[in-house]
């Protein structure tokens, strides 16, 4: 049985108990919900569909790491396929406020790798931050996206984020969760930074043309990875680490089972993720290496 939701349980109608059981403490439940099994928690539940996903939250709340502000953030998206995804707030003590992957972000990010090529809309427990309403300004389908808080009629995020400033602004239309594939290869044989290169190629870096890519792998030998999402006003953007740290997140797997963490990226770039990944890491674990790679042109 998954101990995080186990006090979720107390809180629900008995008669909910076995069905939300057979989901969530599935071996191979990780964070998302298939159309399947969300209509039959619909059934279940009696409740509409909005209804449903704000009960949702709390679970998605659960995958929350806040040990700097104990502020447990959850969000439900759902991606063009249908399937829905849940992400939280992950905070990294002994790193900067700056390493934050917010709620919207980690839920966003989660689908993104999942490969959705878009979301329809989003499930918050709270009203999204600046911060994120720009992170998601970034989406392919930013213009449509809809924003679904507890006791809140449902709004667009242009009603959010009015005059609001995008990638259409500098002239960039292929937006966030777009699917690409930059191409880049690698020659050596370490599946630790193939992976790291193969996320390289999924990430959105319209900006600086800086793709990166981290993978990581966990102590009995799985890997995950996450691709840089760069954002219009730059700030926002979220770091190839954190997206894969979602991953790992989502997949129930704590970040104290991290073996070993690889980055790629373009070789003499304009900027770099390299500092800020060893850092945050180490701030983690000092004893997990990070293995690097520039890719040339
Ligand atoms: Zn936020």
């Amino acid at each position: 049985m998954s101990q995080r939701f186990i006090d979720l349980y107390k809180d629900l109608p008995t008669e909910y108990v076995d069905g939300f059981k057979s989901i969530f403490d599935s071996i191979s439940f990780a964070g998302e919900l298939s159309n399947e099994q969300f209509q039959m928690l619909k059934q279940i539940t009696n409740l509409e569909e909005q209804e449903l996903k704000l009960a949702l939250l709390p679970f998605a709340a659960a995958y929350s790491v806040a040990p700097i502000s104990k502020f447990y953030v959850g969000a439900i998206v759902k991606g063009t396929s249908g399937k829905l995804y849940f992400g939280a707030n992950l905070e990294f003590a002994g790193a900067q406020l700056g390493q934050t992957v917010h709620a919207e972000q980690s839920a966003i990010s989660h689908a993104w790798m999942k490969g959705e090529e878009g979301i329809s809309d989003i499930t918050i427990n709270f009203s999204p931050c600046g911060h994120c309403r720009q992170f998601m300004n970034e989406l392919s389908t930013a213009e449509h996206l809809s924003v679904q808080l507890p006791q809140r009629d449902e709004m667009t995020l242009q009603q959010y984020l009015p005059e609001s400033f995008g990638p259409k602004d500098l002239g960039i239309e292929s937006g966030l969760m777009s699917p690409v594939n930059h191409g880049y290869h690698f020659v050596e044989n370490d599946p630790l930074l193939e992976k790291a290169i193969d996320a390289l190629n999924r990430s959105h870096a319209p900006y600086t043309k800086d793709h990166s890519g981290v993978s990581i792998k966990t102590k009995d030998g799985m890997l995950f990875c996450g691709s840089y999402a760069e954002n219009a006003a730059f700030n926002p953007s979220l770091p190839p680490l954190q997206v894969a740290l979602v991953q790992l997140q989502m997949a129930g797997i704590a970040f104290s089972e991290i073996a070993e963490v690889g980055l790629a990226e373009m070789n003499e770039g304009s900027i770099s993720h390299l500092a800020d990944t060893q850092s945050t890491i180490e701030a983690i674990n000092p004893d997990i290496p990070v293995t690097y790679v520039a890719i040339s042109e």
